[in-house]
């Protein structure tokens, strides 16, 4: 269970996308099936643009070493847990031993496969390590747009977490003749498609206007990854001015992340005993220790619905959230003091749950973090490591 969900998403329906090697997929459209060999990556480098220490990141060209990549159209980046921070970008095969691929921007770290045209992928790669973008200047106060001087923009964050409280607002103030028309878009960087729009109206030149995003599209939580937003007004005449050229990533942009780590202070990892699965009297642990002090602040990783709070002889005070738009649960255990919320209340990613404590079978203060899959915490799911997806989480938050 390294990697569950990726893992789990490759091997919905049908066996070629399972990794299984040798794969079998139908180029004939009618004869029998043809013979094609599953692409596998061994060794993957940074080659141009690369960060600190030739590691990777948004922009930088690495090389993909492996076996049949002939054929191969599409590197996917699978990031920590879930298919929401997956990224993919299209390639154009190399060899059948080599194939190059530009990082794009929104793939975190984390192991990669690579597919064929034929919907043939490869088994997951080793974790790969990709440093986030530079981040988004901050432009909390409006501020001119350059080159465009009858306009004024500013964002109010330059990172957002999905289920947050707190929304990202732009704001803006234009200068000269009333626009004929105006529009607010919001622009996701890793593909440069609008992914919503907004038309203010009876918006009069000298005054502040603001939208909001609560990052969500329609019902769905939005993939993470950098958003910019981009306003444009037309003049009667039919001239157009806008904020942001297309590919703008840093102006009015802002980085959304879908979990928060939830330990608040200073904290490690622990040694071999905090690791998920290591013994315990009588059962195999069931989630990583993550130690601070006594106090620090707990926050939800993922906001969502508190399915339990409550005390336990070994868990202590103890609660467990039903992460909205996720298939997974959280369990936060030792805390100091009984959690302030009851089943049923809904809690928002990045609000305070409680505090780092030793309360129930503890040694030493630390934070026991639990995640279970579908169908959820008791109910029919497993719990996995939560390991790789909190040093995804600590890395940017
Ligand atoms: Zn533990």
């Amino acid at each position: 269970m390294r990697h569950p969900s990726a893992f789990a998403a490759l091997c919905v329906g049908t066996l070629a996308l399972c990794g299984v090697a040798p794969a079998y997929a139908d180029t004939s459209g009618g004869g029998g099936a043809t013979y094609v060999a599953t692409p596998k990556i061994k060794k993957v480098v940074c080659l141009r643009k690369c960060a600190s220490k030739g590691r990777a990141q948004a922009g930088s060209t690495i090389v993909l070493k492996g076996t049949a990549f002939t054929g191969a159209n599409e590197v996917n980046f699978h990031g920590s847990y879930g298919e929401s921070d997956d990224a993919s970008v299209r390639v154009r095969s190399g060899s059948d031993r080599r194939v190059l691929a530009r990082v794009p921007v929104g793939a975190i770290s984390g192991p990669i496969s690579i597919a064929t045209g034929d919907g043939v992928s490869s088994p997951l790669s080793r974790p790969v390590a990709i440093l986030p973008p530079p981040p988004p200047e901050p432009n909390t106060e409006l501020s001119p747009v350059p080159g465009v001087s009858a306009m004024e923009t500013g964002t109010s964050r330059t990172k957002a977490y999905v289920g947050a409280r707190k929304a990202v607002t732009f704001s803006f103030r234009l200068s000269g003749a009333t626009p004929a028309s105006l529009s607010v878009e919001l622009v996701r960087a890793s593909d440069g498609t609008a992914v919503r729009t907004w038309a203010p109206e009876g918006v009069v030149p000298g005054e502040v206007n603001s939208v909001s995003w609560d990052g969500r599209l329609g019902k769905s939580a939005a993939r993470a990854g950098r958003y910019s937003f981009r306003l444009t007004t037309a003049s009667a005449d039919g001239s157009r001015a806008t904020s942001a050229q297309t590919g703008e990533i840093q102006r009015d942009a802002f980085d959304l992340y879908d979990h928060i780590f939830p330990v608040r202070g200073r904290h490690d990892f622990g040694g071999a005993n905090a690791d998920f699965g290591s013994g315990r009297s009588g059962h195999s642990h069931q989630g990583h220790d993550v130690f601070a002090k006594c106090g620090v602040p707990l926050v939800a990783a993922r906001g969502g619905r508190v399915q339990y709070a409550g005390y336990h002889g070994a868990a202590g005070n103890y609660m467990v959230i039903d992460g909205a738009g996720t298939s997974v649960d959280y369990a936060y255990m030792h805390m100091v003091s009984p959690s302030p919320f009851r089943a049923g209340d809904r809690v928002y990613t990045g609000q305070r749950i409680g505090e780092v404590g030793e309360t129930g079978n503890a040694v030493g203060c630390h934070l026991h973090f639990e995640m279970w899959g579908a169908p959820g915490w008791y109910e029919g799911g497993d719990p996995f490591d939560p390991l790789p997806s909190l040093r995804a989480w600590d890395g940017w938050s």
